[in-house]
């Protein structure tokens, strides 16, 4: 039984991984941690995510003698200070945060030289298999198609382009043989003039519910191929995450991503 420590347990993703961690037969929560002024520290995990009491406290401070793997969906910010953590620690990590900078990919590339942490902005099957799709099209197209890269999520995502949509233009730029930052175009207005064939550009929707949808549009003349994943309900992303910490407690140290969890 792998013993797993969730930081950001009562966040939204927090409380679907306390359920989907309750419903895998190969993991327990031991441990459940919130930031010190949370209004949810002492009070039992299970019942903060809407299922029932687990015993699990919710508390401000992990301790590392009580988990394995410590799954993190915070905020990047946060993120940094468990990977110093966990490295401090030798404890196995599972980070599901987007928004990290280059920074904190290079530091958790260094922290893989002495742990096992499985990184990945996108944590469904589903999107990973579209990964391969879009690096299938993306060379068969290659330069002779329009690429754009559509997202949407809920009004209370705080970073744009979403991590997905930024993971599946580098696949699609590596696959070109292109480099993705000087070839990505957010958003257009004004005169912008005619569209550069070798650019690739993202479309950033913000609104109510939305989990996660997005689009990837081979445009040529005649004809369009679009590639979509939509998520309709968090507890896709949560179930990869568990099913990835089983797998990575079994890991020696290195920096995996999805597509090794899932053998893609
Ligand atoms: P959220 O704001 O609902 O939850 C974040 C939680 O982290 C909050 O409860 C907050 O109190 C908590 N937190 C803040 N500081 C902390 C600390 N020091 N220690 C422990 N907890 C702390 O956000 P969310 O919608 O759950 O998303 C969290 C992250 O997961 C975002 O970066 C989001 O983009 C990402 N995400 C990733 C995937 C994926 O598959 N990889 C899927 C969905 C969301």
């Amino acid at each position: 039984m792998v013993r797993i420590a969730i930081a950001g347990a009562a966040g939204r993703m927090g409380r679907n991984l306390v359920q989907a961690c309750e419903d895998n037969p190969d993991t327990i929560l031991t441990q459940a941690v919130e930031h010190k002024e949370s209004p949810f520290i002492g009070n039992d995990a299970g019942l903060v995510a809407g299922i029932q009491q687990l015993s699990v406290a919710i508390t401000d401070v992990p301790d590392a003698e009580k988990f394995d793997v410590l799954i993190d969906f915070t905020h990047p910010t946060v993120t940094t200070d468990y990977v110093d953590y966990c490295v401090t620690h030798g404890k196995k990590m599972v980070i599901g945060t987007t928004g990290c900078d280059e920074a904190l990919e290079q530091k958790m590339q260094k922290a893989g030289e002495s742990i096992a942490i499985m990184y990945a902005h996108n944590m469904s099957i589903g999107v990973n298999l579209c990964l391969n799709l879009l690096h299938t099209a993306a060379k068969t197209l290659g330069d002779s198609v329009d690429i754009e890269i559509i997202e949407a999520h809920h009004r209370h995502k705080v970073d744009a382009p979403s991590g997905t949509a930024v993971k599946m233009g580098r696949v699609i730029a590596d696959a070109l043989g292109r480099n993705l930052s000087d070839c990505a175009v957010y958003g257009r207005e004004g005169q912008t003039g005619a569209r550069d064939r070798k650019t690739i550009g993202f479309e950033t929707i913000r609104g109510g519910d939305i989990v996660g949808e997005h689009t990837v549009l081979f445009a040529a003349d005649g004809e369009r191929i679009e590639i979509t994943h939509k998520a309709s309900s968090r507890m896709t992303f949560a179930n990869g995450a568990i099913h990835a910490s089983v797998w990575v407690n079994q890991k020696n140290p290195g920096l995996y991503g999805m597509s090794d969890v899932l053998s893609l």
